[in-house]
């Protein structure tokens, strides 16, 4: 550790990388500490025979205020991901996709071997709960499900 440093920060992950940032452009003399090999955590890609295997982090949520002072965006030239998921399941895989944004899709998951029925229609009723809710508070309408307190999601389906 130099003597000059001021601040230790514990932990590589996004929120100790971005304190780094944060100290550096401030002039502090800052010392980050990571237990693991690399930094990252949850957003570390791993490449494992060809493939690129993120962590974590699928979805980057452009509107986080700190997103939009440390990255920047258009040089990241961001694609869009189809809204679903292709899922391994008895052997073959299979499409489970947004019954919203592709409602021919949707009939293709109602039929795949994802989940029972009983689930499907559970995820349908929270995926309409959550647009409901969506659109009554953009009207600025409060909505009942976005105030009440916090669950587990297995709790809710
Ligand atoms: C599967 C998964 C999917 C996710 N998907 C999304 C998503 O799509 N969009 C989104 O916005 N968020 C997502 N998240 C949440 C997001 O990844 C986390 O909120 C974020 O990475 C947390 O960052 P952090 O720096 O606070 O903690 P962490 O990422 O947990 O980093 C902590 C770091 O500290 C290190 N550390 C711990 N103890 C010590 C110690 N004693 N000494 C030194 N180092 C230490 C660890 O090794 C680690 O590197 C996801 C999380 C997971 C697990």
């Amino acid at each position: 550790m130099g003597s000059e440093t001021e601040v230790i920060i514990v932990g590589g992950g996004v929120a100790g990388l971005c304190c780094a940032l944060k100290l550096e452009e401030s002039g502090v003399p800052d010392l980050l500490l990571e237990a693991s090999d690399a930094v990252g955590s949850r957003v570390r890609t791993d490449s494992v025979d060809g493939f690129r295997l993120d962590r974590g982090f699928q979805v980057l949520l452009t509107a986080y205020p700190e997103v939009l002072r440390v990255v920047n965006i258009e040089m990241l030239e961001l694609g869009c991901f189809y809204p679903g998921a292709l899922v391994a399941c008895d052997g073959g895989l299979h499409w489970v996709a947004d019954p919203w944004r592709h409602p021919l899709d949707a009939l293709r998951s109602a039929a795949s071997p994802v989940g029972t029925l009983a689930d499907k229609l559970r995820v349908w009723h929270l995926r309409r709960r959550a647009r409901q809710a969506h659109s009554m508070t953009s009207s600025g309408v409060q909505s009942s499900l976005r105030f009440q307190p916090s669950k587990r999601t297995d709790s809710r389906m």
